[in-house]
Order: structure tokens, then sequence, then C-alpha cells
């Protein structure tokens, strides 16, 4: 390791399991007034936010008009064979690339001179047909910042809020997937990751009678707020305490997560005069995002799965410990 950061920790202490549910409802209660905030906002600011909706969905239908235009105007071109730059008759070249549809003026500079494959038709037919109102992903959070809402509102706030105006979700309107589920793709990838955190845990704990999943601790450091960190998975034994942290994917891997998670522990295990050593890894679940490089260590939660017994287990856990002890 070497890169660990001295954290200055005013206190932290391990939460009881009544707590972190305690945790867990003032979240969700946050989250309630959070909407009750961004309705009343909404509400205030109803004409502003109502033309912009309108406003945006106007320069989508303007830019799709005039791309229909562009392509309609060259299918007239190519259905008369003209050179849109210079206005000349095109004629039909055999060029040792093939054949296509040239202007014999091609040499003067002063104009933009057109070529056409000669399967211009078919290309053209494609491309008209897929011509389409463009609804960016991301159009609510755009309408959000084109107000300048964005500490008063959330793009999935904004979606509700406008349905209850009755002005679609844009991207519906133009056939595309709903913007709340691309919104809430996050929601599915924790509820996911529970699940991988279930697998993972159930399959490690076998060989650890001390094992502790969801580990809340409440701490301050130096000049900041109480906070709570939850750590993922806790195994140990007489000798030694592994803080677990579990990513779906290697890219999700942020090392100033578990040296936090470290030092806490480190502090909560001073207080009780617990001198077992400490060691802070990461376990990566998704297989497919192995090959991916990073610099810092991670368990496959593949190479562990099978494995038979607790020596072989915590010989790996040491081996790939991205910080070695206390
Ligand atoms: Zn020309």
């Amino acid at each position: 390791m070497g890169k660990t950061k001295t954290l200055l920790i005013d206190y932290a202490e391990p939460m009881k399991r009544k707590e972190i549910q305690a945790f867990y409802q003032s979240l969700i209660k946050l989250n309630e007034s959070k909407q009750s905030a961004a309705d009343v906002y909404f509400h205030k600011n109803k004409n502003l936010l109502i033309n912009a909706y309108y406003e945006y969905e106007e320069v989508q239908i303007m830019n799709y008009q005039t791309q229909k235009r562009e392509l309609l105007a060259q299918k007239e071109l190519w259905s008369k064979k003209i050179c849109g730059g210079c206005g000349s008759k095109l004629r039909l070249v055999d060029s040792s690339y093939g054949k296509f549809w040239g202007c014999p003026g091609f040499r003067d500079k002063s104009a933009e001179h057109i070529t056409f494959p000669t399967n211009y038709g078919e290309i053209f037919a494609s491309r008209y047909k897929n011509v389409k109102v463009r609804i960016n992903a991301h159009w609510a959070t755009d309408i959000i910042r084109m107000t300048n809402s964005s500490k008063d509102l959330k793009a999935a706030q904004l979606v509700r809020l406008y349905g209850e105006e009755g002005m679609g979700d844009l991207r519906k309107k133009y056939g595309y997937k709903s913007t709340l589920k691309s919104i809430s793709g996050y929601v599915t990838a924790k509820k996911n990751s529970f699940r991988e955190e279930i697998e993972i845990t159930n399959a490690l704990s076998e060989f650890f009678p001390k094992s502790k999943t969801q580990l809340g601790i409440r701490y301050r450091l130096k000049d900041e707020y109480e906070k709570v960190a939850i750590i993922d998975f806790v195994l140990s034994d007489d000798q030694v305490v592994y803080l677990i942290e579990i990513k779906r994917r290697i890219y999700d891997i942020q090392i100033e997560q578990l040296e936090l998670y470290f030092a806490l522990m480190d502090y909560i295990m001073k207080e009780a005069d617990d001198d077992r050593d400490c060691k802070g890894l990461f376990m990566v679940y998704s297989e497919e995002t192995y090959g991916f490089t990073i610099d810092e260590k991670y368990i496959a939660f593949e190479s562990v799965r099978n494995k038979a017994s607790k020596l072989a287990l915590k010989s790996i856990f040491n081996k790939n410990a991205e910080i070695m002890g206390r």
C-alpha cells in the first residue's frame, strides 16, 4: 500500500442493528422531504419549466425537419444527376475504386461538388426511414440545467411532475425507452449488488464463524459532520480481521473507500485493545470485467468461490489484500 493517507478521527463506534435500520429509515424520510421540496419548486416555477419543455421539444422537431429537408434535397439532385455545388450535370465515373457519379467541374475549388455512390437510392431510402426526432436520454437533466434548477430538482422528479401536468415523457413520445427506466437504472444495479453480496457472503462465511455483513460505523472526522459508513462484509478469526468491500465491476473500485473503512476499524480495534491484524480487500463479482487493468489489487470472486478450506481462502486474501495490516 504505502499511499494510505492519515485520517484524523474524532470518534468511531460500531452501530447496533436497530441503529442501522433507523439510519436507513432516515434516508427514506430525507428522500420524501426532498420530493415535496421539488413539488413546491416546480409549482412556483411552473411557467418557466413548462415553456422549457415545449422549447426543448420544438428544437428537436426542427432538427428532425431540417434533416429530412436536407435528405430530400440530396435525393432531388440524385434523381436529376446534378451537382449541388456548381449545377453541372453529373457523369458516371469508372475509377480504380469502382464506379460512382461525380461532377466534371471537381477541379474548381470555389464550389463544393457532389459525388454519389451508384447505390445512393438505397442509401437514401434507409437514411430517410431512420430520421427520427432525437430525444437525448438526459433530456430532463438538460432542461434542469437550462432553467438553472439543478439545486431544486432531480431528473426523475421533473419527469414525474411533468407527467402530473399531462406532459408526457419526451423519450416515450418519440419511441424511445422511457426516461424513468433509464434514470432508475441504478436502483436495479443496487438490487443486483445485494444479490451478489449475499452470494459472496454465503460462500465465504462458512469458514469464518465470526462474520458480519453490513457493519455500520458511526464516526466523525476532524472538522466534519458525523457520518455513517457501512462496510459490506467483515470476516475474522483469532488472528486477523478482513474488511471486504464488494464491487460488481473492477472499475467501481475506489481505494479511498477502503482506506476510510480501514482507518475506522483500526480506531475501533485500538479502543477495544484488540491487537489482531486487519486487512482491507476488494472482491469483484462480475467476471466480464476482470480483464480491465487497474492499479489496485482485488480478488475475483471466481477464484475463491469453490475454495474448500479456510487456509486456501486466507492465502488468497493475504496475497491480494489492498491494505496490508496495521
Ligand atoms: Zn460540381
